[in-house]
């Protein structure tokens, strides 16, 4: 930030004053019809760091059925909040493979950060979560599109749905698919009852996108790091892991194996994303920024309700978490909110000064370039995503409308 205004005021010494921009919180004003000229200043930062948005309490009714139903996602994170069950699913879990992993990779990390003289980029906590995702991507929970037959394991059709049995209805199976085997011989029936809660995904240990992401979370929380399940409005959701190291919230793709490639979902997989809201236990906030740093380019309309109200609901949503909690903890978690809209603040303004360096080539006097200091995470990002797509149809087809999660479906019961 620092840099750039430097760099922009260093351009406003020899050039008119700025015009006046007024931007909205996900409209590119990068989009604009003609590209800047030379002579012409870049425009004003300081209307993005001072967005004059004020909550409004949802009103209509579509608003309304928004809020709604973000409180109820809202609760997804606190059905992992069970002590007791938590120690007994950390007995699942091979915690001394997991730390010793973790401590080679933190040692590595310390030792290649001193020789440069640099902060390591992570700490052990952060080291011990991505050993856990790796073993459960790799040795615990299984990927399934349709269930194999039980009595001959050969590939199966789906038929559709049906009801529970009383045992799966217990552990809480609200729909059943069913498939038959595609041996005409055998013909014999696979159920896949979709449960949602972490600690029977614990026994049954597959699923898809919902199910994975579910078990991980709590696993995570099993753990004792701070959790959040993040929602999009694309039907995808992953998590968020604190890292007390990196002082900020860690984007972890359990499907995916994948840690800190926030850019996977725009650049990555060419996804354009409305909404990115994330949910924990002592908060929520709407991460869509983090995800989607050119929203001109990958963003997708947020018609669901006004601006100004989603702040509302999500202030609301914060203040229910946060009730029953110390006033210190409250002012503290409420530091932690600042620091994280300033990060994702800056995510906005790298963009723009991005896109503003391509518009003015040779702008500056040196020839240099200014680059964006997250490229190389979006170059990572994008090759990811290229393997993706290799390995996508073995990793079921993330539009599927079956998704346990899906919210349309659940929450506005269509
Ligand atoms: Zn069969």
């Amino acid at each position: 930030m620092t840099e750039l205004s430097r760099r922009s005021s260093q351009r406003r010494t020899t050039s008119p004053p700025p015009h006046s921009h007024h931007y909205h919180s996900m409209a590119p004003p990068y989009a604009r019809e003609e590209p800047i000229l030379q002579d012409q200043a870049p425009p004003s930062y300081s209307s993005l760091r001072n967005l004059p948005m004020i909550p409004s309490p949802p009103t209509d009714a579509r608003s309304i059925r928004f809020r709604n139903m973000l409180l109820s996602l809202s609760a997804t994170p606190l059905s992992w909040e069970n002590p007791g069950l938590l120690d007994e699913a950390l007995r699942m879990v091979p915690i001394d493979r997991i730390q010793t992993e973790a401590e080679e990779e933190s040692m590595i990390l310390q030792a290649e950060a001193e020789s440069l003289g640099k902060k390591p980029e992570w700490g052990y906590q952060d080291c011990a979560i991505k050993a856990l995702m790796k073993w459960f991507k790799q040795s615990f929970f299984t990927w399934v599109n349709n269930p194999q037959c039980d009595a001959c394991f050969c590939p199966t059709i789906s038929v559709g749905t049906t009801a529970a049995t009383d045992d799966e209805a217990a552990r809480g199976a609200t729909r059943v698919e069913l498939y038959r085997c595609s041996q005409p011989e055998c013909g014999a029936f696979a159920r896949f009852p979709r449960y949602s809660d972490a600690f029977v995904l614990l026994q049954t240990r597959r699923g898809r996108v919902g199910e994975w992401v579910s078990c991980f979370g709590m696993l995570c929380r099993a753990m004792n790091a701070r959790v959040r399940w993040v929602w999009n409005s694309e039907d995808h959701v992953w998590l968020e892991v604190y890292s007390a190291h990196a002082k900020r919230w860690v984007h972890a793709d359990v499907c995916e194996g994948v840690w800190d490639r926030p850019r996977l979902y725009a650049e990555g997989w060419r996804r354009k994303l409305g909404y990115c809201i994330a949910f924990s236990a002592d908060g929520a906030m709407d991460v869509t920024r983090r995800y989607c740093r050119n929203p001109a380019k990958y963003g997708k309309e947020r018609a669901r309700t006004p601006e100004p109200c989603l702040l509302h609901i999500l202030n609301e949503i914060r203040s229910i978490r946060r009730r029953d909690m110390p006033k210190q903890e409250k002012f503290r978690l409420e530091g932690e909110d600042i620091r994280e809209r300033k990060e994702l603040q800056a995510y906005v303004v790298m963009a723009i000064a991005a896109e503003i360096c391509k518009l003015m080539p040779g702008a500056r006097a040196d020839g240099a370039q200014w680059s964006d200091p997250d490229a190389q995470k979006a170059e990572e990002a994008r090759q990811t995503g290229e393997t993706q797509y290799v390995r996508a149809p073995g990793q079921g087809n993330r539009q599927n409308p079956h998704n346990p999660h899906n919210p349309r479906r659940d929450q506005e019961g269509r």
